[in-house]
């Protein structure tokens, strides 16, 4: 067997006809730039994460980045982030000139530990970014608490969490604004690079739609310095089909981790925990192992892909070396880094298949 860590192929099978009549639609419009498609789709999403507006951009960075900007975050601010989430959550923050400040993750989730904000906040300090990874939301009430307490901005980084729920919330309808990521391999990918942002905040909404679209409210008539950093009519209209079985593929992974979990029960791994708070929708199934690269070579062997997510956290890249943190400084997105590792996830795993990883795994230990 040969099972890979994602199939976009499973995925795309059920619905490829109408894909490609969604594409040959935009076609036959020649609307391929902020058409109906991306219109539709935008408030179809915000629907979907039970908020008032969303504004659709090129990728989830875009989206992150352009919600600072629209806040008016820059050179002097800092931004409160985790220590170990994909790179792209520090990129936003040091692309508008604020500085990244970094907090360790807690143990059970993976995310932003709410008890170490608080001594990272200074008067610098304009937003906090939590990051829902793996696709659990954070803790967001205690953070909201914190938030509200120093008069501070929440940006959820939904990026990995499309349809999560947090006490009865969809994961971006907590903060004061959420991006998310459409990145194909994402729960909601398009086919190829795209994002939006999500707000009930119309005049955060307006300022986003402007910062995509070269600062203009009407054609040629540009209010301040801004990009081209627009959600495009294809990927739009794609990303219309897909957020219909959204919900379905969702349960199917989250299926899919309790098979796993209940399986690896009695293997020497440390499998992922459910915050009680919420619905947890597996863009990643992560285990620790303190044997990761033989295992990884043994199943690689046998056809098991695995993958990594992340090796080094923000502060140990080379890259944010500028920040000045050292070694040691965040122990548990550390330790964590040499050990995670992720097993093959998405809605279509069979039982076969998971049955197959699961007893790959165990042969390397027994
Ligand atoms: C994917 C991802 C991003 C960035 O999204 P892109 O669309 O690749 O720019 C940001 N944060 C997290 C946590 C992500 O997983």
């Amino acid at each position: 067997m040969n099972i890979p860590l994602v199939d976009l192929s499973a995925q795309h099978k059920s619905i490829l006809g109408e894909i490609n009549k969604a594409i040959s639609e935009v076609i036959k419009t020649n609307g391929y730039i902020l058409g109906e498609a991306v219109e539709l789709f935008e408030e179809e999403f915000a629907r979907y994460c039970e908020v008032d507006y969303a504004v659709g951009v090129d990728s989830g960075t875009s989206a992150l980045e352009l919600v600072l900007r629209a806040w008016d975050i820059g050179e002097g601010d800092e931004v409160i982030t985790a220590a170990n989430t994909f790179i792209a959550t520090a990129s936003a923050i040091a692309f508008t000139g604020a500085k990244p400040v970094l907090v360790d993750i807690e143990e059970s989730t993976y995310n932003i530990d709410p008890n170490k904000i608080e001594s990272a906040i200074t008067e610098k300090t304009k937003a906090i970014i939590p990051v829902h990874l793996y696709g659990q939301p954070a803790d967001m009430e205690p953070i909201l608490d914190i938030a509200k307490k120093h008069n501070l901005k929440v940006l959820e980084d939904s990026c990995q969490a499309h349809g999560a729920f947090y006490k009865g919330k969809r994961a971006g309808s907590i903060g004061d604004a959420a991006a998310f990521s459409f990145y194909p391999a994402k729960n909601l990918g398009a086919l190829g690079d795209g994002g939006i942002m999500v707000t009930n905040d119309p005049e955060l909404a307006e300022k986003v739609k402007m910062l995509r679209n070269y600062g203009q409210k009407e054609k040629y008539n540009h209010l301040f310095l801004a990009y081209n950093r627009r959600l495009d009519s294809i990927h739009a209209a794609v990303l219309r089909v897909k957020l219909k079985e959204l919900d379905k593929w969702n349960k199917s992974r989250n299926k899919n981790a309790k098979i796993y979990t209940e399986k690896l029960k009695e293997a020497p791994v440390i499998t992922p925990i459910e915050a009680d708070y919420g619905e947890h929708i597996y863009h990643l199934y992560v285990i620790r192992t303190n044997d990761r690269k033989p295992l990884m070579d043994f199943m690689k062997q046998k056809g098991v892909s695995s993958g990594i997510h992340y090796p080094i956290p923000i502060h140990l890249q080379k890259a944010y070396s500028y920040l000045g943190y050292e070694k040691g400084g965040f122990p548990i997105s550390e330790e964590f880094a040499g050990k995670i590792m992720s097993l093959p996830m998405y809605a279509e795993l069979s039982e076969e298949q998971i049955e197959y990883v699961v007893n790959t795994l165990k042969s390397f230990y027994w």
